[in-house]
């Protein structure tokens, strides 16, 4: 969306309000109690209750913004900021322009923002021909307490594996190499953090992400031994150079990764690798659809946020 067009559309707290209130009446009401769907709206609360069970639904429970103080205009801004850009904005930036005192609310809406953009994606699974691979990116370690994510400890430098999965298939004849580069043309793309590259967390997170039957095409790895009872394997040993050729796009994914983030948040905490990487992967992949501020609302008020991997309701 164009600056004016937000500012004209969402000048101020209540304009916000009354469009997160206009989606979430879109998306439906859906009682948490007995799962009733009639609801009455209780303007002087400021929340809906259930016609059945009479059970109270706030309008922020179940969204994004659950258990949030910040302002609906702060949310808007950032999720305009965010989409208004193929590159990133960090929460300092974003802070910086909501001109907030604190760092830290700022910084865990934009981490919660990230964390909704993966689970739309995770919605999805790639299909037809795929390019697999891993990505090493170099992250930094900080022991936390976990509850105290913010808490600043000393940092030591590791590298953080990435399982790569790229939808891309052949150009065709009447795409010409030389002028646009490639001999493969790519959809869309996931980017996963994992633990380690054992055959059993490799295999789970490639059948979470890719549908079964789908021709694989990767390096020959011992991560993938056991693809091949769920999908159609071609995993040779490339050579360095064939690699541009065989694995175009996964390769061409990882490092344009590497250089946004790094250009954007400089130092990466590993705990929070996966949320910058579902930004990515989510623009990349919505990168034809124009703009994208509307669907971010919408997974927005579909979603409550994913905190380091665990799923909430
Ligand atoms: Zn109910």
């Amino acid at each position: 969306m164009k600056l004016l067009e937000f500012t004209d559309k969402f000048p101020d707290e209540q304009s916000c309000k009354e469009a997160f209130k206009a989606y979430r009446l879109k998306q439906g009401i859906v009682c948490k109690k007995c799962g009733g769907t009639h609801h009455y709206w209780k303007k002087n609360r400021e929340e809906w209750e259930c016609k059945k069970c009479q059970h109270r639904t706030t309008l922020k429970s179940g969204t994004v913004m659950q258990s949030s103080k910040l302002p609906y205009q702060y949310w808007f801004i950032a999720m305009h900021l965010i989409t208004s850009t193929k590159k990133s904005f960090s929460a300092k930036e974003i802070q910086r322009q909501l001109g907030h005192k604190r760092y830290e609310p700022i910084w865990s809406m934009v981490h919660k923002i990230r964390s909704v953009m993966g689970l739309r994606d995770d919605e999805y699974q790639l299909k037809d021909q795929i390019e697999l691979d891993e990505g090493f990116f170099e992250t930094v370690s900080i022991t936390r307490d976990k509850s105290e994510p913010l808490k600043r400890g000393r940092g030591s430098q590791r590298q953080t594996t990435v399982l790569v999965s790229v939808e891309s298939k052949d150009a065709g004849k009447s795409h010409n190499p030389k002028k646009h580069g490639k001999t493969k043309q790519v959809r869309y793309l996931k980017m996963k953090v994992v633990e380690s590259l054992k055959k059993e967390e490799i295999g789970d997170a490639v059948k979470k992400n890719v549908e079964k039957g789908a021709k694989i095409t990767s390096d020959k790895s011992t991560s993938y031994v056991d693809l091949d009872q769920d999908f159609e394997m071609n995993s040779k040993v490339i050579p360095k150079k064939e690699i541009p050729k065989a694995l175009p796009w996964v390769h061409i994914a990882i490092s344009n990764a590497k250089r946004l983030l790094l250009d954007v948040h400089h130092r990466i905490d590993d705990d929070f690798l996966q949320n910058y990487l579902n930004e990515f992967c989510y623009k990349f992949n919505r990168r034809y659809f124009g703009d994208l501020f509307d669907r971010l609302l919408v997974a927005a008020v579909s979603y409550r946020w994913n905190y380091l991997g665990e799923t909430h309701g």
